[in-house]
């Protein structure tokens, strides 16, 4: 089982608080939020996106490429322009594709619906690159087998899985209504 919180590598190293180690026993980089690298050399004032030079960035980058010499970063808006995905920024794009998707699934899908969306779902905890949120939703789907009789049904099963993630990540609940799920992914605010 990947461990989410360990704050030491295999060989002992010391790990920045949020750090998660992969299966390899490295940094893994795509589970790890950018928020959490930072080269030691780096001064400590905050960059912000807008604000961040060419040679800036290629720092940056090459020391997150590297995965050695990071200290703890608190500051969320550190992210150098066109970098790759953290952990927070691939969840927002994979929830927002999966809500999306089963705001969209038909009332009354037929089996073709049925099987591939089982099929996308099932694929997640093996093809999802954040190793340790694949580990942590293929576990949790042992337990909460996908609904995928409907749409209502499908987007009630999805809420509750990302509340699920939400409450091991310590932030609030949504609201699995479906009236709520609707006008957060598919109707928006009424006027
Ligand atoms: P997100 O949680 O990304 O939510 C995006 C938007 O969805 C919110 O703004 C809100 O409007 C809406 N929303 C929130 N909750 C719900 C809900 N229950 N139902 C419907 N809509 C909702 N990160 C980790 O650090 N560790 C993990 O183990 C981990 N596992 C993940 C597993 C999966 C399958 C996915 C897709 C992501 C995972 N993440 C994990 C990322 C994490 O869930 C967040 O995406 C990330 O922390 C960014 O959070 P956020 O606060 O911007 O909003």
């Amino acid at each position: 089982m990947p461990d989410a919180s360990s704050s030491s590598t295999p060989n002992g190293e010391r790990l920045p608080p949020g750090m998660v180690i992969g299966p390899d026993g490295k940094p893994c980089k795509i589970c790890t939020a950018f928020r959490n690298w930072r080269p030691r050399a780096q001064n400590t004032d905050a960059h912000p996106r807008s604000q961040m030079g060419r040679k800036n960035t290629a720092t940056m980058m090459a020391a997150f490429a590297s995965g050695q010499g990071f200290a703890s970063q608190p500051d969320p808006d550190v992210r150098p322009a066109h970098c790759p995905p953290d952990v927070e920024e691939l969840g927002r794009a994979t929830w927002t594709f999966l809500h999306s998707t089963a705001a969209y699934y038909p009332e009354r899908p037929t089996p073709f619906q049925r099987a591939n969306m089982l099929n996308l779902l099932h694929a997640l905890p093996v093809l999802y690159p954040c190793t340790t949120c694949a580990w942590h939703l293929g576990e949790n789907m042992k337990d909460h087998p996908p609904d995928v009789s409907g749409r209502v049904p499908l987007s009630r099963w999805l809420c509750e899985r990302h509340n699920d993630v939400n409450e091991r990540l310590g932030k609030p609940k949504f609201n699995c209504s479906i009236r709520n799920l609707d006008e957060r992914w598919k109707d928006g605010p009424a006027d």
